[in-house]
């Protein structure tokens, strides 16, 4: 089972992207935006997301009290891959040196704890949270009370980047049906110069050649 990762840079892009499918690891990405930083202390929070409603979620914050970047990353937006969840989870204990860190663990919670890829018992055009938020040259609003809750706190917090982190079923170079072992990013200036970083700093704990993530569109 391995994950995948799709970074925005919200300077630019604005809005999430609306991908599809699977695949690796997280964590290490991570290791290199908040570099060595598991060393600072940071002031603390946390709130619910959409609270009160059946969609309730907890978030994360710190805070370095520091200037620098706000990072934001979520996880179990598809509640059938809990390893983004589960790796946003452990990265939320971590202190960082300088800027923000945002962290909605598991955004998709009742599906989680369903184990399934939807918003259960939302109607069929709904169910899938990951295409319920705008897009780019599209009119489309966001759609329901979770996309709703936390586009307005993506849009309240102004994140410097937004890391959604997912899961898929093979590696994207054995299988290019698979999005799976990838990075799928903005492809602007400022994730031109980091993700080539990312990919070489996760990538030099692989030893299998085809199963290196690779960045994608
Ligand atoms: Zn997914």
């Amino acid at each position: 089972m391995s994950s995948y990762v799709v970074i925005a840079s919200l300077d630019r892009a604005a809005k999430l992207p609306n991908h599809e499918s699977m695949k690796r690891v997280a964590i290490l990405f991570c290791a290199l935006l908040f570099g060595a930083s598991i060393f600072g202390a940071g002031q603390e929070a946390s709130g619910l997301l959409a609270k009160g409603t059946k969609w309730e979620t907890p978030f994360y914050s710190r805070d370095s009290g520091k200037p620098g970047p706000t990072i934001m990353l979520t996880g179990g937006i598809h509640g059938n891959e809990p390893a983004g969840a589960g790796a946003a989870e452990q990265i939320r204990h971590w202190s960082i040196k300088q800027g923000r860190l945002i962290i909605v663990p598991r955004v998709n919670r009742p599906g989680l704890e369903k184990g399934t890829r939807y918003l259960p018992d939302e109607p069929l055009a709904h169910r899938d949270l990951n295409r319920n938020f705008p897009k780019t040259d599209s009119d489309q609003p966001t759609r329901g009370v979770l996309a709703q809750a936390l586009w307005t706190l993506i849009k309240r917090e102004k994140p410097t980047w937004l890391i959604d982190l997912h899961e898929g079923y093979d590696f994207h170079q054995l299988n290019p049906k698979s999005v799976g072992s990838s990075i799928i990013d903005t492809h602007d200036k400022a994730a031109g110069e980091v993700v080539p970083i990312m990919l070489q700093m996760v990538n030099a704990d692989i030893a299998e050649p085809k199963k290196k993530l690779v960045r994608l569109r």
